[in-house]
């Protein structure tokens, strides 16, 4: 798949409907939208999401999708402060029936052939994950090769934990938790010493995860290419 395949979704735009949100954690909120039949995406893209009902300024944000193709519904997680920007606070004023409207999903942060695959999540970093892996337990389409989700978070609070814990009870893909750089760290050397360019690398969370984590792995002598990202722009 090409760069242009990745991108040129951003020119199609369509209006979503809203149908419910929730909170996952202190500070994570999900929302959930009606997908139309013909909405399809690669488990890990991420569209460009904007607001119609009022007038604010910088209406649109991207936002991986963080369900999976094979399901019914089209679901964003956020995480949301106790002083949202006017983005995220019209986000929360959504009512069943509203529209937001939606470019894409577009990006290259997708699995795409079967080499054994590092999927590496800072907090919430780990909505492209959940669409992945979950993608992969319900088309049952695992490939025999390895697998695995390391989802760090400083303050232990992992959302989607018991759908994960569950998942990694029906496949084959491993998830850790983590809460520290150093345990990261461990459980990177440990998979790039057994794969190293026969795997591939996929990075999600703030610049300063991503940066940290790229750099780290190119000291192990991984390829540039052989490490995806989202980097999620807006978070330090
Ligand atoms: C591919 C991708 C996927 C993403 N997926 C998610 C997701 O699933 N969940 C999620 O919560 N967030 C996701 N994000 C981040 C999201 O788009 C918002 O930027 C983030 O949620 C902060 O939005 P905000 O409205 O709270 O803050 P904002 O008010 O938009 O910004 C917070 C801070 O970041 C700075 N900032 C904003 N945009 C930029 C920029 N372009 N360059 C440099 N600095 C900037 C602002 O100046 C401000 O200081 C994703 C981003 C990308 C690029």
């Amino acid at each position: 798949m090409g760069f242009f395949q990745d991108i040129s979704p951003i020119f199609k735009k369509r209006e979503i409907v809203f149908i419910e949100s929730y909170k996952e954690s202190v500070d994570v909120y999900t929302f959930i939208f009606e997908k139309e039949k013909d909405l399809k995406w690669k488990a890990g893209q991420h569209g460009v999401f904007s607001i119609l009902h009022k007038t604010i300024k910088k209406p649109t944000r991207p936002f991986s999708v963080a369900s999976a193709p094979s399901e019914s519904m089209l679901k964003l997680s956020m995480k949301i402060s106790d002083n949202p920007s006017d983005f995220k606070r019209a986000m929360l004023e959504l009512k069943q029936g509203m529209k937001i409207s939606m470019r894409g999903p577009i990006g290259p942060l997708y699995i795409d052939d079967n080499s054994p695959s590092l999927l590496i999540a800072g907090g919430i970093g780990i909505t492209p994950f959940r669409s992945i892996v979950k993608e992969i337990e319900n088309e049952g389409n695992e490939s025999a090769n390895q697998i695995s989700l390391l989802y760090i978070d400083s303050k232990g609070s992992f959302i989607y934990k018991d759908e994960l814990n569950e998942l990694s009870k029906n496949t084959s893909i491993n998830v850790s938790y983590l809460t520290s750089r150093e345990d990261l760290y461990k459980e990177v050397d440990h998979f790039s010493s057994k794969y190293r360019n026969t795997a591939k690398y996929y990075l999600g969370g703030s610049k300063t995860m991503v940066d940290t984590i790229t750099s780290y792995l190119k000291k192990k002598q991984v390829f540039k290419r052989n490490i995806k990202k989202d980097v999620f722009i807006g978070y330090k």
